[in-house]
């Protein structure tokens, strides 16, 4: 759950500040990229966990709501559901504590009692739950893509026989020490990244789209323009769309071509899981895709 505060100014150390007003958001990268595809008409089943207090019962009814299967998201007993405590000031700057919570429960067993039950072919994992959950999924799915969000260092075994990785500007500068600034940084950057042993890469470029790299070869591929009110969950939207397409069989440069598609159209609204395009509107913005 996203706790948003706006106030005139940072708190100083051992100082209270009167804010204006509290909203509460459900969120979570997982719980926005199954929204994600719900919204694009998908049937995504949610591993998870929440504690067991009021935010976690928002959430699953939320996801439930959305479309998403939540019979395999657990209420831990004496937990808290992982929150994200978010300060904004009046000229927009944002500082942010995350309290991860029932999230830090969700283990390597959990994660493979829960998918012993499932029929799937496609996992996509992030990086708010503990990495022993990365390294399972990758051992039980067909296909598992990572979205290596929050940034993060990642040791050498996450990346090995990793099927897809997408990380944002930041997080590959981080994973890689290249700052993708243009064709060659970014070839630079996913090249690192195939040598670690992941085999398609594609490294998103907020305006710009993205950079693909797969064992076929490299392309840029270009994002539609929109009109930007709020960028945030951009990044989800692009990971939800990139896994519903994959898993569905389309090569890869269409695949990362909606995923831009679905990643610019999200921008276009406030908020996070509201402004999370349909299928509808993946058509309509863009007809040649599909
Ligand atoms: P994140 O939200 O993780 O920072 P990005 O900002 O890179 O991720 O956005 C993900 C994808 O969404 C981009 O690869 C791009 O396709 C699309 N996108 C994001 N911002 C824009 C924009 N201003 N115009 C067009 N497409 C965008």
């Amino acid at each position: 759950m996203d706790l948003v505060t706006v106030t005139p100014r940072f708190p100083m150390p051992g100082e209270t500040v009167l804010g204006k007003r509290i909203s509460f958001f459900p969120g979570g990268k997982g719980a926005n990229q199954a929204c994600a595809i719900a919204r694009l008409g998908g049937k995504p089943r949610f591993i998870g966990k929440v504690g067991n207090d009021s935010f976690g019962l928002q959430i699953i009814s939320n996801l439930r709501q959305a479309g998403v299967d939540t019979s395999n998201v657990f209420a831990e007993q004496d937990m808290s559901t992982g929150t994200a405590m978010i300060l904004v000031t009046e000229s927009g700057e944002n500082a942010i504590v995350v309290a991860s919570g029932a999230n830090q429960h969700v283990d390597a067993a959990f994660v493979a009692d829960r998918l012993q039950r499932i029929d799937f072919r496609t996992i996509l994992v992030q990086l708010e739950t503990p990495l022993e959950t990365v390294l399972e999924c990758k051992h039980r799915a067909k296909l598992t893509i990572l979205n290596p969000a929050p940034a993060t260092d990642l040791p050498p075994e996450i990346y090995r026989d990793l099927d897809w990785i997408t990380p944002n500007e930041t997080e590959v500068e981080r994973l890689t020490g290249i700052q993708p600034l243009d064709t060659e940084s970014c070839e630079a950057a996913a090249q690192a990244l195939r040598s670690r042993g992941v085999r398609n890469v594609v490294i998103t470029l907020g305006a710009k789209g993205s950079y693909l790299v797969t064992s076929e070869g490299s392309h840029h591929c270009a994002s539609i323009e929109v009109s930007v009110v709020d960028s945030t969950a951009a990044g989800d939207a692009f990971s939800g769309a990139l896994a519903m397409s994959l898993n569905a069989g389309l090569p890869p440069e269409r695949a990362v071509r909606i995923a831009n598609c679905a990643g610019a159209l999200t921008t276009t609204k406030m908020g996070a899981q509201p402004s999370l395009p349909t299928y509808e509107d993946l058509k309509f913005a863009c007809p040649d895709l599909f």
